[in-house]
């Protein structure tokens, strides 16, 4: 709070105040206020539209039970979420996370940050989120289908192309992307391709979106170490996670010259100072859905640490692709101290406040998650324009245009750091312009 000018703090004081307990969504909250006090003194329009009050409430919140029963019968309550937060540049676009974890506060978090994102991505999609408190690890492929099934028997009504777009998040990929499609199609009799993205191939998915994620945060790296006249092409890089993000940041970072010596899941991490045999990952992970120790049984040299912390391995880019805080101050001193370079978010918010004004402070490139993993929800844009047109795009052409939309949203977080007097500081930068886009469309439409 300290940053933020005292008109901003009594706003942020509201939001705190009227959605108590909620500390994540407070978190994001904070990080995107503390980046607005010039830019409301610049242009006190924004202040005169109450356009800060009005974004910090979403548009709608809808919870909802979703009643199912296990393999043995045995019935269970989740609670479904889905928090439409902003549609004044499109229909509310955003994933589900299906997740131990999950309650308001977490969809709110992940909701706001979308809306920004989004934004940035130039493309015309507004902010949204949803989910559940329900635990994917271990359930069978029955038990995942009933489940998915009872979450859009609710959720149907919520969304649709124009209305509300949902695709994939933590523990919700292809396989229950589709078994939610398919829900959907027969409750509505309609098959409304751009309803949700990250669909199959064979049914209306794009290529280049499962990659989109983790090929999108290298590419912002990428774009950041250039502005230093430096790449990839050598670096030792650090990875936490093992899911769709990890996998695919990973791919990139061995493209383009790089060598990732890390992978983790919620248990421990590995480290394979020969470099990650990737494939032996998508295999594990992919296709056999194992956990990230496994590896160690297939590859002699690496090392797992149960319970370990994966930034105590030196690196010189730390690409945190896992869950939210995964990534405090003390790690961040860690990293720096082993001579790390440049940061990049795969994951929503992974890095503490306190970490990442550590990073700034210590003149590490640090990339935001919403604009360095932006790529994941622009290829879904991308997959609906797809959609749209009944069309679809060869993997050379989506990989070009999402490698372009990566670019400009480097370029316009650097941009707008300069203009706002934070050269470098790509946090600002993304608030900023993710802000004034959806500001100004906000003040066009109306008091709405
Ligand atoms: N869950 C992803 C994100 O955090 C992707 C959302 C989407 O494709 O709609 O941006």
């Amino acid at each position: 709070m300290e940053n933020m000018t005292p008109k901003i703090k009594d706003i942020y004081k509201q939001v705190i105040s009227r959605n108590p307990g909620e500390v994540e969504f407070h978190q994001a909250v904070a990080e995107v206020l503390e980046s607005l006090g010039q830019v409301i003194e610049k242009y006190p329009e924004y202040a005169d539209h109450k356009i800060i009050e009005r974004i910090c409430e979403p548009e709608r919140q809808i919870i909802f039970r979703v009643p199912w029963a296990d393999d043995k019968g045995n019935i269970h309550i989740n609670r479904g979420f889905r928090v439409e937060f902003n549609s004044a540049l499109g229909p509310y676009k955003g994933g589900l996370r299906f997740h131990e974890s999950v309650y308001l506060g977490i969809i709110k978090f992940l909701g706001f940050e979308q809306i920004f994102k989004n934004a940035l991505t130039g493309l015309p999609i507004g902010g949204g989120k949803g989910g559940s408190d329900f635990n994917p690890k271990g359930r069978s492929d029955d038990e995942i289908m009933r489940f998915c099934q009872s979450f859009m028997t609710e959720l149907y009504r919520h969304i649709g192309e124009y209305t509300d777009v949902p695709a994939g998040d933590i523990g919700v990929g292809g396989r229950e992307v589709g078994y939610m499609f398919g829900q959907y199609k027969r409750i509505t009799n309609r098959y409304e391709a751009g309803v949700l993205t990250g669909k199959g191939l064979s049914w209306g998915g794009s290529l280049v979106r499962t990659e989109a994620t983790g090929y999108g945060a290298v590419y912002f790296v990428n774009e950041m170490l250039k502005t230093r006249n430096d790449s990839l092409a050598g670096k030792t890089c650090s990875v936490s996670g093992s899911g769709n993000v990890a996998i695919y940041t990973t791919e990139k970072i061995n493209q383009l010259g790089g060598k990732v010596v890390t992978l983790s899941d919620s248990n421990g991490y590995i480290y394979d100072e020969d470099g990650i045999d990737l494939e032996l990952v998508k295999n594990l992970k992919e296709i056999e859905r194992r956990r990230i120790k496994d590896y160690c049984q297939y590859r002699k040299n690496a090392v797992y640490k149960q319970g370990g912390n994966i930034w105590e391995i030196p690196c010189e880019v730390a690409m945190p692709s896992a869950t939210q805080n995964e990534l405090n101050l003390a790690d961040a001193e860690i990293l720096v101290k082993n001579g790390l370079i440049a940061v990049g978010e795969g994951a929503n918010m992974p890095t503490t406040p306190d970490g990442a004004r550590f990073f700034l402070n210590n003149n590490v490139l640090f990339g935001p998650g919403k604009a360095a993993n932006a790529g994941g929800v622009a290829t879904s844009a991308l997959e609906m324009q797809q959609n749209a047109s009944r069309d679809s795009w060869t993997f050379e052409y989506t990989e070009e245009r999402l490698q372009d939309i990566m670019k400009n949203i480097h370029n316009s977080c650097y941009e707008q750091a300069e203009e706002f007097g934070c050269p470098g500081n790509y946090i600002t930068g993304a608030n900023i312009a993710g802000f004034r886009k959806v500001a100004d469309a906000m003040i066009s439409l109306g008091l709405i």
